[in-house]
Parts: structure tokens; C-alpha cells; sequence
């Protein structure tokens, strides 16, 4: 059976080019860029100029980078190594962040506290300003949000975080490759993110920074200066600057192109005459759709939509098996039957309209016969 693919935000095909990139840095950088011979000083010399490629593209030329194995150790590295050095300081999260940062809250218990959202799933600055306190040393939240693509306007959370010096970590995940980031202007201190997102291959992530603010968690060798032991994965920062390079040469047209989808895809289902609650917005990430239908469960349309061919996605793919409802749908002011029947569409490089056509029709055949048995 063929597949058509609608989870591009869980995980997407790498970029053929990018992995030509790892096959090549395998075979030519072979040496450890911490041995001290020729070998080594190559790979280590290549590795500084594509860190520096990479911090170029994201317009932070004075960034360093400690590269991790995605962003799940990313935003590890940032919330465990800043608690840690600051053993009094607090954590305020952003409810909507990945759970790869809201483990703190269970995790550092009252150290922690939560910034709400808004309806349309942004922050309010006066609210974000009054949860910032004095013993605030650390604030995080996502650029753009996994499960609703809302995008957030980092440059004001950023701004606020600069007057009350505090740490600013912003999880990029999302955004990456897939909307234009500018941290020139952003007063951010740690941006984190996953190279498979936007074309890369998986196990390859990291942190862009401006500060060494913060304790390892990895120990072992003084890799990435100090902060992160263990010898550097050459090949998959080779795949991953070549990933970014190519999401940027086609950032604009394909924006504009899954734009145009995640319309015509919610004006075909509305044709079907299911109601839907919409959880995401034009102006949130492209090709990223979020609804919920009330009176069905989500776990239940990912399996019968995946019978008949479907790839699609409950909310992200790191809670398929919790039966709970999320806590970001909650957040925008969604009833629990309404987040229960949530689905996350995202759209990606290779998605056509034949796909959205036929994505509509089934998704509404899902809905009203899941509707009867309920
Ligand atoms: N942050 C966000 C916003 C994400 O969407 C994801 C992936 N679902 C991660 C962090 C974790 O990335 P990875 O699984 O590649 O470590």
C-alpha cells in the first residue's frame, strides 16, 4: 500500500544531497578533531568552519554551537546544565514547550513555574513580564510550537528576558528550515535545535549560544568546550549545514506552496460538512494543521486513517500511546473532548494536492463514522 505521508513534523525524508555530505565527511574527515595530528587538525579545522556556516545561516555569526544528538539532549543540556550551576535560580517554562523540557517541572518541582497561554496560543507580554521574577534565572519556550505550528515572537519574549537578566533559551526545533530565523535581533542565549526536522539525518542536533552559562551533563573528554563530552559527529553536522542550506534555498516558494495547501485542505473538509475546531493558524507554521473534532478520539483517527493509507498524527509523535489530553490544546482554552479528538496534519516537500484531496475526503469518512459509534 502506498503511503501518504502527513507527520513531516515528527520526522522527515533527508535530503539526498545531505547525505552525500555524510558519506563524504565520513570518508574524508575521517580523523578525531581532537587528536593532535594532520588528520585531526583537518577534521577539527572543517568542523569550526561548518559551526560557523551553520551559525551564519542563522544569522548569529558570534554564536558558538556544542553540537548534541538532537534536541531532546539540546534542551536537556540548556535546562539541566542552568539549573545546575544555579542552584537557587527558577525556571519559567512556556506551557506549550516539548516534553524535553517540561520534564523540569517534575523534575525541579518548585523551582519551576508556568507561563499560560493566550486563545491564540502566544504569551502575553505583560503576563510573561510579571512571570519574570527576580530569582528567574533561566526562561524557556519553543519558536514555534510542535503541536499547534503557533510561532511565537521570540524578539519581544527575548527583549524582556535581556531587561530582567535573565537567560533566554528558545527551542527551534520547529522553526528551523522551516520559517526564516534571524537571532541578530533576537536577544536569545541558547537556540536549540534537530537536524532531521528540516532534512537532515536523525542523532544530529544542537545548541547555538552565546554564554557557557551552564554545567555539562554529558562528562567524559573536554569535547565542545567542556560542555559536552564525546567525540564530535563530523559527518552528521556536514549532512546537517547541507540540509539547511538546501531548506533555505526553498523557504519562500515552499512556504508559500503548503501554505496554499493547508487552505485548500481546510476548505475541502469543510465542504464535507464535519465541524472542526481549528487549533492552528494562517500565519503559524506552513503546512502545519491542528484540529480537533469533538466526539472522536485522536488515537482512533491515526489508526483507521493508517489502515487506509494515512500518515498522520495525534499531536506529536513523542505521546502516540498517551491517552490523555495534551496539555497545549488545553492551554488555547480547548474542552477535553475537543482536545481528546485532536489530529496534527503536517505537510512537507513532497506533499501534492492530489494527496490534500484525498487526505480530505477519508479524514471526513474517519470522522462521521467514528461520530455514529461514539
Ligand atoms: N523540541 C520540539 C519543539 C520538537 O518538536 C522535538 C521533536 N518532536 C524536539 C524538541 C525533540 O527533537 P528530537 O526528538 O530530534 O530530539
Amino acid at each position: 500500500m502506498t503511503i501518504r505521508y502527513f507527520d513531516y513534523a515528527s520526522s522527515c525524508p533527508a535530503f539526498p544531497e545531505a547525505l552525500e555530505e555524510f558519506t563524504k565527511a565520513s570518508t574524508e574527515l575521517f580523523g578525531n578533531p581532537s587528536s593532535a595530528h594532520l588528520p585531526g587538525n583537518e577534521a577539527y579545522n572543517a568542523m569550526a568552519r561548518m559551526k560557523q556556516r551553520f551559525t551564519e545561516l542563522c544569522h548569529w555569526k558570534k554564536a558558538g554551537m556544542i553540537l548534541t544528538s538532537g534536541a531532546t539532549e539540546a534542551n536537556n543540556l540548556v535546562i539541566r546544565g542552568v539549573m545546575e550551576k544555579y542552584p537557587k535560580g527558577r525556571l519559567l517554562l512556556v506551557v506549550d514547550v516539548h516534553a524535553s523540557a517540561w520534564f523540569a517541572r517534575e523534575h525541579y518541582k518548585r523551582r519551576v513555574e508556568v507561563v499560560p497561554l493566550q486563545g491564540d496560543g502566544r504569551l502575553s507580554l505583560a503576563r510573561l513580564r510579571d512571570s519574570l521574577k527576580k530569582n528567574t534565572v533561566l526562561f524557556s519556550a519553543v519558536h514555534a510550537c510542535n503541536e499547534t505550528g503557533v510561532v511565537h515572537d521570540i524578539s519581544a519574549y527575548g527583549r524582556l528576558c535581556q531587561e530582567r537578566e535573565v537567560l533566554f533559551h528558545c527551542d527551534g526545533a520547529q522553526a528551523l528550515g522551516h520559517i526564516e530565523v534571524d537571532l541578530e535581533n533576537v536577544p536569545v542565549n541558547f537556540y536549540t535545535f534537530s537536524s532531521h526536522k528540516f532534512g537532515g539525518p536523525r542523532g544530529v542536533g544542537g545548541v547555538l549560544t552565546n554564554t557557557d552559562k551552564l554545567a555539562p551533563q554529558i562528562i567524559g573528554g573536554g569535547q565542545e568546550r567542556q560542555l559536552r563530552a564525546g567525540t564530535e559527529n563530523i559527518p552528521g553536522l556536514a549532512a546537517a549545514l547541507k540540509a539547511l542550506e538546501s531548506s533555505h534555498a526553498v523557504i519562500a516558494e515552499e512556504s508559500h506552496r503548503l501554505q496554499q495547501l493547508s487552505g485548500h485542505f481546510l476548505r475541502k473538509l469543510s465542504e464535507q460538512a464535519q465541524t472542526f475546531t481549528l487549533n492552528s493558524r494562517d500565519e503559524g507554521l506552513p503546512g502545519l494543521v491542528s484540529i480537533s473534532f469533538p466526539g472522536t478520539s485522536g488515537t482512533n483517527l491515526v489508526a483507521e486513517m493508517s489502515l487506509r493509507g494515512f500518515a498522520v498524527s495525534a499531536g506529536s509523535a513523542c505521546h502516540s500511546n498517551d491517552l490523555r489530553p495534551s496539555r497545549i490544546i488545553l492551554a488555547l482554552g480547548r474542552s477535553e473532548q475537543e482536545a481528546l479528538g485532536t489530529l496534527r496534519i503536517s505537510m512537507g516537500r513532497h506533499t501534492t494536492q492530489d494527496d490534500i484531496e484525498a487526505l480530505s475526503v477519508t479524514l471526513a469518512e474517519v470522522v462521521r463514522k467514528q461520530r455514529l459509534l461514539a
